[in-house]
């Protein structure tokens, strides 16, 4: 959308009054109200979006989807292409204010940042609506070129309609696809395709120093691979290739219970080692106290036309308890989560504080993990969420920064936790605090999603082990003011 070009006056829009600059002494915004002494006035450069400082709007881009922590930022910025983002970031870097984008991801009115603890947040600083940039540039029989806001629905709604679909989708697809590509992006398919961050094949990207850059594994390669699941720290991508693949018409979903952990975790890992289900994920299912927990495993199988797959050598070698067989659209299969989020924003628990904890764990100490956290989880602690948890293969992984533990398969544990609305977060941070420390003496790696308190730039070093000096060079050659992305608190 083109936006018409505004005057300098015309740059920020407050509430009381326009704002011309930046106060560098008394570290405020200088308005029409409030003269002051020209020489402390950093000037705002013209920009084609809107820049505004509206109690509302900052109020609005305070909190994330975890309602954990508040930072609430000067401005919000609403650009009109990737040059605003650059003149911004560059006046940023001359009054040493930070800038994050806000991926406001969700629906109708629900848009925030889908993050869980403040990773988004840039307090005293500038925000970034990424949802100003959501066109859809091109759709071709391989791969789309996206604005970084368009979200993985408005992706998929569009390349279904021409039997297209990306080949890695999060289970919740009103995600932006600049947000999960930053974090990386996992969903049912990374067994075959990775995650999300791997199946982008470039990227345009604004750099902490303010250059506006085409990455891909020729071009700025260094650049593309250390934004991709990068957390933010080298870029702002604003608008991305991402791969597509021929979509399936239906889909048969087998859904398996287990009673017994051994034999959930060995039938996922026969179902992973012959690749036989194109999607495939796990679930723990957390029962009332004094009841071990039960398991589950989802795996579809995709078929065009009448005839489903016969099951029997689809399940050929598995154990499970009980047995379901369904078939739906393969449309309907992946916005299966829609109903899930319909039925959490019915009951209350949308809005409420989700301390979620995601962590990657090696396949050869899932158990012992599994064995020691489980019966410290409550079906009340779960509230209205649920318990991931599914393996993969790591060098199905393409980028050096998505970080997962120093072995070939690793198990997604993903706590994604809706408590009820009145619940005191404070002992679940605790909680996933401790379980975060007890995962990384047994070689798990977290993802940068989740909410885990107290992350020192020690623990940030432990994390990325050999690679903090990947993302330390990258860091300091193209955010070296260290003005992106505050928010993950790598670098404080
Ligand atoms: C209901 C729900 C379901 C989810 N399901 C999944 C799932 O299935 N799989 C999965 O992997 N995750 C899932 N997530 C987590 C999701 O991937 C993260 O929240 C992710 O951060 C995307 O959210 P966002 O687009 O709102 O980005 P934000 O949360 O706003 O941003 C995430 C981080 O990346 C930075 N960032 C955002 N956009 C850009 C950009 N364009 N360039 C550079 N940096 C950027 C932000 O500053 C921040 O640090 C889910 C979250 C929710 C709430």
């Amino acid at each position: 959308m083109n936006r018409p070009a505004l005057s300098r006056r015309a740059l920020l829009t407050g509430a009381a009054a326009t704002v011309i600059g930046f106060n560098t002494t008394t570290r405020t915004w200088a308005t029409t109200n409030t003269p002051t002494p020209p020489g402390c006035i950093t000037p705002l450069p013209p920009i084609q979006g809107t820049l505004t400082t509206n109690t509302t709007t900052r109020t609005a881009y305070a909190q994330d989807f975890g309602r954990l922590t508040t930072t609430t930022p000067y401005a919000v910025l609403n650009p009109a292409g990737a040059p605003d983002i650059a003149t911004i970031i560059n006046f940023a870097r001359r009054n040493q204010l930070k800038v994050a984008m806000n991926g406001q991801s969700g629906t109708g009115n629900d848009l925030e940042s889908h993050s869980n603890y403040g990773q988004a947040g840039v307090a005293g600083g500038i925000s970034i609506n990424a949802r100003a940039l959501n066109r859809i540039h091109t759709i071709t029989p391989t791969n789309a070129t996206v604005d970084a806001g368009v979200t993985w629905a408005q992706l998929t709604e569009a390349a279904l309609t021409q039997n297209l679909t990306p080949p890695c989708l999060t289970d919740y697809l009103h995600l932006s696809i600049g947000g999960t590509i930053s974090v990386g992006g996992i969903g049912s398919t990374v067994h075959k395709h990775g995650l999300q961050a791997d199946t982008v094949e470039s990227i345009e990207i604004v750099t902490g120093t303010g250059r506006i850059l085409t990455a891909s594994p020729t071009r700025n390669p260094d650049l593309f691979h250390t934004a991709l699941a990068g957390a933010g720290q080298v870029g702002i991508i604003t608008r991305a290739t991402v791969k597509l693949i021929p979509a399936p018409q239906n889909a048969r979903v087998f859904t398996l219970t287990y009673d017994n952990q051994n034999t959930f975790l060995t039938d996922q890992q026969t179902l992973l080692a012959d690749g036989r289900f194109p999607s495939q994920v796990g679930e723990i299912l957390i029962q009332p106290t004094g009841q071990p927990p039960r398991y589950k495993i989802e795996a579809v199988a995709h078929y065009n036309g009448t005839t489903p797959p016969d099951p029997t050598p689809l399940l050929t070698g598995l154990n499970p308890t009980t047995t379901d067989i369904t078939d739906q659209t393969y449309r309907d299969y992946t916005y299966r989560a829609d109903t899930f989020a319909d039925t959490i924003k019915n009951l209350g628990y949308w809005n409420a504080p989700k301390p979620w904890l995601s962590l990657f764990l090696p396949a050869s100490t899932t158990p012992t993990f599994l064995t020691e956290a489980l019966p410290h989880i409550t079906p009340d602690d779960i509230g209205a969420g649920l318990l991931l948890c599914y393996p993969f293969h790591t060098n199905k992984l393409t980028h050096p920064l998505a970080i997962t533990p120093n072995e070939p398969i690793t198990y997604l544990f993903d706590f994604l936790a809706f408590p009820h609305p009145n619940t005191n977060p404070t002992p679940a941070l605790t909680r996933n605090r401790t379980l975060y420390n007890r995962a990384t003496q047994l070689g798990a790696k977290r993802y940068l999603v989740g909410a885990i308190p107290n992350m020192t730039q020690t623990d940030w070093q432990n994390h990325y082990g050999p690679h903090w000096t990947t993302l330390t060079t990258a860091k300091n050659t193209y955010d070296p003011t260290h003005t992106l992305t505050p928010g993950q608190n790598i670098f404080p």
